[in-house]
């Protein structure tokens, strides 16, 4: 009896003791949801953004992808699970970025009443025949595809273009409204403040950009198509739309004429994944790099900064002056 009971102690112990080594030497805690509060979670940075402005005091807002990470590879961990089960709001893009989405909500306690929404429901898709190497979407049915495929894909980069922005804002604004109708008026005021904002990012892209003598630019990776299409830009894109998946010589060969042929000036990279394609190409073509930021996260050191999808976005512009006069 007495070593029944020491052997359940020390079991007890000894399971406390995983507990805790698990909750100190876990990746960093993407936070804990506040009682009180209505409890958004999102699946990436600009959603979080958003979802935390117009929000303000009545929401606690838990972002999934942590700071530096891109949402490429990514996936939620056993912590996410738990937290979006208690949330009553849970936020993603959809159009194809967050693959693991369907079994993530399957995976949710069954009490859980977690409301999903996909913020970027309601914006004009862009379809797009490039191979979707990498986790940005679909539903991982089509995996590592080998050669090229026939089926169109949703272009998932809704939010990089201040139009569809708008768009995605109103579905967030309209979410908290109805899980939370007590604070409606808060949520209409706070989503105006932010819509102002993005309707004068919006029309600064417009007339800066519609003022230069050039409109193509080459990128990276295929993240700019809502741009482009939005403000008369042309994009050419060295990877596709993942930000990993290896480009044929072939194609580095034809878009370095291109960047001759039309005098472009830039390639442009991204901070959270590999410059070494834009570099290459660039060195091909004899021309320089600079960043173009899709937005999908934030650096370390834009966090430190106080940078968000405001300040990222006018850096954009002004690196897109530069290049396309
Ligand atoms: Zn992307």
């Amino acid at each position: 009896m007495l070593t029944k009971s020491l052997h359940r102690g020390v079991l007890l112990t000894l399971t406390l003791l995983v507990f805790l080594l698990l909750a100190a030497c876990g990746p960093k805690s993407s936070g804990s949801i506040v009682e009180g509060k209505v409890n958004v979670i999102t699946t990436f940075y600009p959603i979080y953004e958003f979802a935390s402005e117009i929000g303000g005091e009545d929401v606690h807002a838990i972002n999934l992808l942590p700071v530096g990470v891109e949402p490429h590879d990514w996936t939620p961990r056993s912590q996410d699970i738990i937290n979006t089960s208690k949330a009553q709001l849970f936020l993603y893009n959809g159009a194809g970025l967050e693959g693991w989405v369907p079994n993530f909500l399957k995976s949710l306690d069954a009490d859980s009443e977690a409301k999903a929404v996909e913020v970027s429901k309601g914006v004009d898709y862009i379809m797009t025949d490039e191979e979707d190497g990498h986790d940005h979407g679909g539903e991982g049915e089509e995996g590592e595809a080998e050669g090229h495929t026939d089926t169109l894909h949703t272009d998932p980069h809704t939010w990089v273009s201040p139009k569809s922005a708008l768009i995605m804002a109103e579905n967030i604004k309209e979410s908290l409204q109805s899980v939370d109708p007590a604070h409606k008026d808060g949520y209409e005021e706070r989503y105006n403040k932010l819509a102002e904002r993005l309707k004068a990012l919006d029309s600064k892209f417009a007339t800066e950009l519609a003022k230069l003598p050039n409109h193509e630019i080459v990128v990276s990776h295929q993240a700019f198509a809502y741009l482009a299409r939005d403000y008369g830009l042309t994009q050419h894109a060295i990877m596709g739309l993942s930000a990993d998946a290896e480009p044929r010589s072939q194609d580095l060969l034809k878009l370095a004429d291109l960047v001759k042929k039309e005098g472009i000036r830039y390639i442009f990279f991204e901070e959270l994944v590999s410059d070494k394609l834009a570099k290459t190409l660039a060195a091909e073509a004899g021309v320089s790099t600079m960043v173009l930021n899709p937005v999908e996260g934030l650096t370390e050191a834009q966090e430190k900064n106080g940078d968000n999808y405001f300040t990222l976005m006018e850096k954009n512009l002004q690196n897109l002056i530069l290049a396309l006069q």
